[in-house]
Parts: C-alpha cells; sequence; structure tokens
C-alpha cells in the first residue's frame, strides 16, 4: 500500500473503466475489500472504489437468471430467485462462506475476478455454464465463465476490466445441481475438497452434465470422462460406480500434486457419487 495516493468512486461502469485505464495512475478496482486489503501490491497508487456501481441486482432476463458482480455472498443467499434455480444451489453454496462478516461484504465479482482454489462461486459457475459479462474501454462482451482463467484470456480483470454481471443460462433453472464442500469446520475458507455439478434430466436420462472440482488448482478442474459416462445414460447404481471410477481417472491423469492428494480425490469422488444418488432416488 506505500504508494496508494487517490480513492475514486465512480458511480456508472463508463467511469470505473476509464479510472482503471488512466495511464498517469497505475489502478486496481475494489470491491467488497474483502481480498485485495490483504493483497494489494506497491505499485497501486490508485483505488477505483467500484461498491456504488448498480450492479447489485438479481433478476431473469429473457428466461436466464442474471446476477449484479457486485451482489455480496449474504445477498445471494438471501435471495428468493437464487432459492428457486437449480435446486437453490446459489444460496447454499453461499452460505458456505466462512463467516458472516465476510458473507457481508464478500461479491460474488470479487470471487470469481481472482479464482482461488478454496473461493465457492469459480467452480459452482463453471458448473452452471454461466457466462461472465464484462466491461472494458470500448465496450462489453460475455463470455463463458470458463474462458475467464484461460491465459489467452483477453483482460485484466479488476486491471483495465469490470466484470458487471454473472449470466446463468434459461435452462439451469430446472436442473439438478448441488455445491459441496469438506472442510475441518464449516467457517473454514480452506477445504480438502469442493465440488459442483449439474445435470438435466429429460425422460429419465441425464444430459448436459457439468462436473468441476475446486479446491485443487486455482482454477476449477472439468472432469469430462466422469460426465462422458452419465451422459445420455438411465442412472443405475452401475453407472454411478463406472462415472466415480472415471471421475478418479480424470483426476489421475491430471497428476495433481497437492498435500494429501489421495484423500482429497476419494472426498471428491464421494461427493460426486452421493450428488448421483440423490439425482436417482429423486432427492435433489
Ligand atoms: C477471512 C476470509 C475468509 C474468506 N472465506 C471465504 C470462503 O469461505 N469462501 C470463499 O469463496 N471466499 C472466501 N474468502 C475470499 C474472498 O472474500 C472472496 O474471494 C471475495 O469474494 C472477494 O470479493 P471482494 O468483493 O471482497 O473482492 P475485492 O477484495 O474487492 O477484490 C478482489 C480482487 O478482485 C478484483 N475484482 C473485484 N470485483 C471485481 C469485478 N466486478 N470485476 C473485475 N475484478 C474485480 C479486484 O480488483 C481484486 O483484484 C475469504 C476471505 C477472507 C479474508
Amino acid at each position: 500500500m506505500k504508494n496508494l495516493k487517490y480513492c475514486c468512486f465512480p458511480k456508472t461502469v463508463e467511469e470505473a473503466v476509464k479510472l482503471l485505464n488512466d495511464k498517469k495512475h497505475k489502478s486496481i478496482a475494489v470491491a467488497g475489500g474483502t481480498l485485495i486489503a490483504k493483497s494489494i501490491g506497491d505499485l497501486i497508487e490508485q483505488y477505483v472504489d467500484i461498491r456504488y456501481l448498480p450492479l447489485k441486482d438479481i433478476k431473469v432476463s429473457g428466461g436466464d437468471l442474471i446476477i449484479g458482480a457486485l451482489c455480496a455472498f449474504d445477498e445471494i443467499d438471501d435471495n428468493p430467485l437464487a432459492k428457486k434455480w437449480a435446486s437453490g444451489v446459489l444460496s447454499k453454496a453461499a452460505s458456505k462462506c466462512s463467516s458472516q462478516l465476510v458473507r457481508n461484504m464478500a461479491t460474488i465479482g470479487g470471487n470469481i475476478a481472482k479464482p482461488h482454489s478454496f473461493n465457492i462461486f469459480p467452480a459452482l459457475l463453471c458448473a452452471l455454464n454461466a457466462k461472465v459479462k464484462v466491461a472494458f474501454l470500448k465496450g462489453t462482451e460475455i463470455y463463458p465463465m470458463e474462458d475467464i482463467y484461460n491465459t489467452d484470456f483477453p483482460h485484466k480483470l479488476g486491471s483495465n476490466s469490470i466484470i458487471t454481471e454473472i449470466i446463468i443460462p434459461a435452462y439451469i433453472k430446472k436442473c439438478a445441481a448441488n455445491y459441496e464442500k469438506f472442510a475441518k469446520t464449516q467457517a473454514c475458507w480452506e477445504s480438502y475438497a469442493s465440488c459442483a455439478f449439474s445435470l438435466s434430466l429429460i425422460k429419465g436420462k441425464v444430459e448436459k452434465p457439468r462436473v468441476f472440482v475446486g479446491s485443487l488448482s486455482p482454477k476449477p478442474i472439468r472432469l469430462e470422462a466422469a460426465e462422458g459416462i452419465v451422459s445420455n445414460q438411465k442412472l443405475s447404481s452401475e453407472i454411478i460406480e463406472e462415472a466415480m471410477e472415471a471421475f478418479i481417472g480424470n483426476l489421475d491423469i491430471l497428476k495433481l500434486s497437492t498435500v494429501n492428494i489421495g484423500f482429497k480425490k476419494e472426498v471428491a469422488s464421494i461427493m460426486f457419487k452421493r450428488f448421483l444418488l440423490s439425482v436417482l432416488e429423486g432427492k435433489i
């Protein structure tokens, strides 16, 4: 924080993006401030505090669910639309954030802009096939959620551009979905494993399954082999066992080297099995 000289409070997205791109001062966007307050670099001269931008709505538009980037975890937890969509998984996941203080301040935009292994929304929003609207100097563009973590993503989120909305496609509303986190206590940010899943059941068959693991790397890991086993299938005990094997095989190929990886993989695969069993038993 040594060089911090200016703090701005833009009222519009355009103004905020202009300030971030101001060549005179190295700037950074601040939303809830829960993460940046601990990690601001010494080169930053200007805080662009985006909390007054009109990005706090949660609404349905054209059938899609739109979540403003400045919605705090607590607002998502309490929101009636978030409780209705995809088995209420957005509210459930938001409620798993470590403490009420953090849930009051931390925003969904900040949570996904700088992915951390233990952040809740990167894996969940990937599993919900979300898209992200990004505002930059030349306008706005909508990207698939997974693209924002690619090395060739064209914007530096928070430095020259801001996420304005998260868009969850209409078909997800009726999907079966779940987010699970296994940690020492409910109040831990760190977890051994976290997983997010979604699928549609059409005439008893699984369609569009999406299987993501968080906590093992900052970028959520998609397990396409496991998705392939259940896709277009009627769930049965045999298919579920096969999908679990594919899930573990998928993780084995990645040769992840975090501590206790064997245990973490086992926990994650059990979460996957439980999700599929809940769908089979009609509990989700
Ligand atoms: C004690 C503690 C406990 C925590 N527990 C959890 C937990 O259990 N689960 C969890 O998921 N996270 C947890 N976090 C992490 C953190 O709170 C989240 O990542 C939070 O969502 C960040 O949001 P923010 O609004 O506070 O971001 P800020 O701190 O304001 O910003 C973080 C970064 O994101 C950028 N940014 C913010 N908003 C945008 C935007 N709209 N567009 C582009 N860039 C943006 C900023 O420039 C900055 O680089 C915890 C943090 C702390 C300090």
